[in-house]
């Protein structure tokens, strides 16, 4: 019975346990998903795109300038006549792309004639351009441009010193009549346009750079770690189209276990993508240890819930165990709980080899004691009964209230003779002692048999020989012992 107990009370408190965690868990994961969510969709459709048009509107400043300085040398009459009239006295236009480099502060201004394929640049003739020359591939590009597009922008070797990277925005010229006569242009370091990137970098604390209409990366930051192409970045193999085929685009996406949030836009001026990356927010640490305390402080709470209801339902069960075993109004063991001790003591007595007898107490005519003093003293009588066989016992002895003024008395290691002589001061002890109660003397007797347990006996066989004989102690007279041999 208490193993049982034992067993629904671990269930009970597993069972809490298991809820609460799994309430606290789903509670706590709920809130931080709602809030994970709201803080992507901040970043993916506010703080990202703010970024970008901060950047952008930069880049506008800083990078539309050689565009627009090239469109104006595309247009100037001078460069136009000059190459119409048969590109005399190259100095002049030397001169002109000279100042212009001076002025503006470009690395480099250049035309190239399409009549004389000269390479003119602010130092001189550089060369003629060939187009079998793979450096001067560029230049075939342009002028087989569609027509909607008057210039490209490039990132090359400087034909002038082959050292330099240079960003170049190649201007197509046309002579009066809309004739095709040249390219100019100037060109950019491109140590400047990346301490540019940079800076926006650092400022915005994200990720910049650029990709060319095909994906592959043109421009980004001596820090860039990424791959050289949109469609070979982990994460993003199969978003690149979707980068690729749109203006602008704004998502997130899985990157080695971590959420990057991406923005792009077209800058149609370049014919670029601008990227810009954020990787883990700082609010999403700031989410993630709010849910990891929330966590925590469940568990704690969980512990702390565990350890109250575990010691309240302790105390509980160990006061309905004893609630259980014990007779209310005397306190000694009852019935129920009996064969429990009796096989307890069998086991130790078979190990010992010693002997077990039980006696079977019934007090004489009980009835007249309540009758004559009510039923009040009767059960007084029987309190103060019960404490003077407490006292005639040892501690392993088990006294068991059998019936209404019956007990029954277990005596491990004893066998019949020492039984019977600890039944007869017992006997004797009740039969001598006045039981006083409310002013009243009341003496009682007391009839006892005695069994002695025989191997392999069952505890019925061994009470029934018991109360045989206490059977035959009530017929020979009362107030007697009497053994039952067999
Ligand atoms: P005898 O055993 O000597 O044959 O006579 P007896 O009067 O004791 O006989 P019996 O066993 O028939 O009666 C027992 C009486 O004990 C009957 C009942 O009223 C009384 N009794 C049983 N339990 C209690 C109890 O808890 N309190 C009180 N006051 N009386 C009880
Ligand atoms: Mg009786
Ligand atoms: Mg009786």
């Amino acid at each position: 019975m208490g193993n049982n107990a034992w067993n629904d009370k671990n269930k009970f408190i597993w069972l809490l346990s298991v809820l609460l965690l799994v309430a606290f868990l789903v509670t706590s994961g709920i809130s931080y998903k709602v809030a994970h969510d709201s803080l992507s969709q901040q970043i993916e459709s506010n703080t990202l795109p703010l970024t970008s048009d901060n950047i952008y509107s930069e880049i506008q400043q800083d990078l539309l300038r050689p565009i627009f300085i090239s469109s104006l040398m595309a247009q100037d009459t001078f460069v136009r006549d000059w190459t119409l009239s048969h590109e005399q006295e190259p100095e002049k236009l030397i001169r002109y792309l000279k100042e212009i480099q001076e002025k503006y502060d470009t690395v480099t201004s250049f035309f190239v004639s399409e009549k004389s394929r000269h390479y003119y640049h602010s130092t001189g003739i550089l060369k003629q351009i060939q187009d079998v020359e793979p450096d001067d591939a560029w230049y075939f590009r342009v002028r087989s441009l569609p027509e909607s597009e008057h210039y490209e922008v490039n990132i090359d070797a400087d034909t002038a010193d082959r050292s330099k990277t240079t960003v170049f925005v190649n201007y197509k010229v046309f002579d009066f009549e809309g004739k095709f006569i040249g390219v100019t242009g100037v060109g950019l370091a491109v140590e400047k346009v990346k301490s540019l990137i940079e800076l926006y970098q650092k400022r915005y604390n994200r990720r910049v750079f650029f990709t060319d209409r095909q994906g592959n990366v043109t421009l980004h930051g001596d820090e860039y770690d990424g791959a050289d192409s949109l469609q070979t970045s982990p994460g993003l193999e199969n978003l690149a189209t979707r980068i690729l085929t749109s203006p602008s685009a704004a998502f997130s996406y899985q990157r080695n276990g971590k959420t990057v949030y991406l923005n792009s836009r077209l800058v149609p001026e370049f014919k670029w993508y601008l990227i810009v990356e954020q990787e883990d927010a700082p609010q999403e640490r700031e989410l993630l240890n709010t849910f990891w305390g929330n966590l925590g402080l469940s568990l704690m709470v969980t512990l702390g819930i565990l350890f109250i209801s575990n010691m309240t339902l302790g105390r509980y069960q160990r006061k309905l165990e004893v609630m259980a075993s014990t007779d209310k109004l005397t306190g000694a063991a009852n019935r129920q709980v009996f064969d429990e001790y009796f096989r307890q003591a069998l086991d130790k007595a078979k190990l010992a080899q010693s002997p077990i007898s039980i006696l079977l107490l019934d007090i004489d005519h009980f009835k007249k004691v309540n009758d004559s003093y009510g039923h009040g003293i009767g059960d007084l009588v029987l309190k103060t009964m019960t404490n003077m066989l407490r006292g005639a016992l040892q501690q392993q002895d088990i006294l068991c209230r059998w019936g209404g003024e019956e007990f029954l008395i277990l005596l491990p290691g004893m066998d019949l003779t020492r039984a019977a002589e600890l039944a007869e001061q017992i006997r004797e002890l009740i039969f001598q002692r006045e039981i006083k109660v409310n002013g009243l003397h009341i003496s009682i007797t007391a009839s006892i048999g005695v069994a002695e347990h025989q191997a392999q006996e069952p505890a019925e066989d061994l009470i029934k020989r018991a109360d045989l004989a206490l059977y035959q102690a009530k017929e020979a007279g009362r107030n007697q012992v009497v053994l039952n041999h067999s």
